[in-house]
């Protein structure tokens, strides 16, 4: 399988201005919106690859299942593509701008704000003062607070804004989880394992492993996949190294433009959709430059021209 290439800035941004100016051609509607079908391919492909174990080969792109991991349930499928989601950004309650909660949290690692008066940090050395009111902080420690709290100034009229709730409910990180009704195999017997606590224990044959170098030994094994169809063999590592980038973030946007794009039958339903996805993009971070091309700064400034239209 060759992974999609992204859309280039200039591409979408076109696209947007000729809707407005009621010149929208159906040629350059349908290019931009088959490049996003593929990268949502793409990214439903490395999700399913990660959290599944469901490889396409490289070759040939034959499923293959990889060893000690069950083939998914349609149920699993279902739960993986099809989590709510949610938008990411919303409004300051006092200035009205559009916000991500990550963008309050960048404001305040870029400019250091004390968490009790509001006013601006001076730096000296490892620590962060506040001369009004004498307070100090690690700058790890400082950073580490910014993560966790959930009242932080807004980044533009720096009230105190109160972390939306949906920013609780993240469920995709872009490390590889293990979900915990995911089944086991044995090493021994190939039996289901059942996990305990600490440990793993195989229902059948009672073999039993620590669940920990359990967990290690599935990310160290060098895994390699044999193709039944094409004969070629790769790396798992190999090929993960390559599906992770499109393999972070909430993929349900994907999943929802892979099932609606075919079936758009005008320039307007085929607009509809592919803006659908571009809103949803924006909403999360993570997945903005895999599907666009450009700098961060010109993807998040595209986003944010196209949000206030
Ligand atoms: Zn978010
Ligand atoms: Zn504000
Ligand atoms: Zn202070
Ligand atoms: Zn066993
Ligand atoms: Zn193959």
């Amino acid at each position: 399988m060759n992974w999609a290439s992204r859309v280039k800035v200039t591409a979408i941004r076109r696209l947007y201005r000729s809707e407005r100016r009621g010149l929208l051609d159906e040629k350059s509607l349908l290019d931009v919106g088959w490049v996003l079908y593929a990268l949502c391919e793409d990214v439903v492909t490395a999700v399913t690859a990660i959290h599944l174990g469901e490889v396409p080969c490289p070759e040939c792109d034959q499923p293959l299942q990889r060893k000690n991991i069950p083939a998914p349930t349609e149920a699993q499928r279902t739960a993986l593509l099809r989590a709510q989601h949610r938008v990411g950004w919303f409004h300051c309650e006092h200035c009205q701008s559009r916000l991500l909660w990550q963008d309050c949290r960048d404001a305040l690692r870029k400019k250091p704000r004390c968490f009790d008066c509001n006013r601006l940090l001076k730096k000296s050395g490892a620590k962060l003062r506040c001369t009004a009111c004498d307070k100090s902080w690690e700058v790890k420690k400082y950073r580490e607070s910014v993560s966790r709290r959930v009242l932080l100034p807004c980044p533009h009229c720096k009230q105190r804004l109160r972390k939306p709730i949906f920013e609780h409910q993240h469920s995709f990180g872009g490390r590889e989880r293990l979900p915990e009704e995911r089944k086991y195999l044995c090493s021994k017997c190939k039996g289901k394992m059942i996990r305990k606590s600490s440990s793993l224990t195989c229902s059948s044959c009672g073999h039993s492993v620590r669940w920990r170098s359990y967990k290690k030994s599935l990310k160290r094994r060098d895994e390699t996949l044999a193709c039944g169809n094409c004969g070629c063999e790769f790396r798992w590592q190999e090929w993960r190294r390559k599906g992770l980038r499109y393999g972070t973030g909430n993929p349900s946007p994907a999943a929802e433009f892979l099932e609606q794009w075919p079936k758009c039958t005008t320039t307007r339903q085929r607009m509809m959709q592919i803006d659908v996805l571009i809103q949803a993009i924006h909403g999360q971070g993570a997945l903005a430059p895999v599907f666009i091309e450009g700098t961060k700064e010109s993807i998040r400034q595209l986003l944010d021209e196209l949000a206030a239209k």
